[in-house]
């Protein structure tokens, strides 16, 4: 399994170092498989990477710029969060979606910059509540598939993760059926795409330690993709531990 922790735009730098501190520590020693990666901010991820770099834990960032260098004051590239040891990348979150108005064009951009510079792109997809009530979650994801995958992807370089969006930080999280509906028809696209089945589809939204047993037993589940719980070491480690 992959458990990936999206820490948002939250922790000053004493409570990052804790936080990572806690979960490298409750961790340390323990047989997992799973891969454990935490998405902090990008000016943690530096000092982040000592503190767990021991325990098998590794860092990604959740976000880069769609340009790969010049003149874009603010940015961040890919081949500078390769520089310092990332290894992953969130591109395509809702909340860049939608608060940051990103296309899925920008976010094809994105993902093709993060796999030339050899680091593994998590690509966020995810249906709003209207679309899920009016019938169309399935074409939506399809269509953010077509569009927001870029031509660059090859077995194991990317990570599909989906997101419901009226599931994050909300509580709700869809039936099994519904997920394993998705799962289905996203592990069919990248077959006709000839992808085959060791990439990895994570859900997230709204994980918990409770849900994640059961979240455990869905068909093509390769992990999950955890905002609040990450906060919480305790919890966060717990999950990790019942993902084995
Ligand atoms: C997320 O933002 O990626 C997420 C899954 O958040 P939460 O777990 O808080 O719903």
């Amino acid at each position: 399994m992959f458990i990936a922790g999206n820490w948002k735009l939250n922790c000053n730098i004493s409570e990052a170092l804790d936080l990572s501190s806690s979960i490298s520590n409750i961790l340390s020693g323990k047989n997992i498989q799973s891969e454990v990666v935490l998405f902090p901010p990008y000016i943690y991820l530096d000092p982040i990477r000592n503190i767990i770099k021991d325990n098998n834990i590794s860092i990604g960032a959740q976000n880069c710029s769609n340009h790969v260098l010049g003149a874009y004051t603010g940015d961040i590239s890919a081949s500078m969060l390769s520089s310092i040891g990332c290894e992953y990348v969130i591109v395509g979150h809702s909340e860049r979606r939608i608060g940051k108005l990103e296309s899925n064009s920008d976010i094809a951009l994105k993902a093709n910059n993060v796999i030339n510079s050899n680091m593994i792109p998590i690509i966020c997809l995810g249906e709003n509540a209207k679309a899920r009530e009016e019938g169309n979650a399935l074409k939506i994801i399809e269509n953010q598939l077509n569009e927001s995958i870029p031509k660059n992807i090859q077995n194991n370089n990317f990570i599909i993760a989906y997101e419901p969006i009226w599931a994050i930080g909300s509580g709700n999280i869809p039936s099994l059926d519904s997920i394993n509906e998705m799962f289905n028809m996203i592990r069919q696209w990248l077959l006709n795409n000839n992808i085959d089945k060791d990439t990895k589809i994570l859900y997230g939204g709204s994980v918990n330690k409770d849900n994640a047993k059961e979240l455990f037993s869905c068909e093509n589940l390769g992990g999950l993709l955890i905002g609040g719980v990450s906060l919480k070491a305790r919890e966060f480690s717990e999950i990790c531990l019942i993902a084995g």
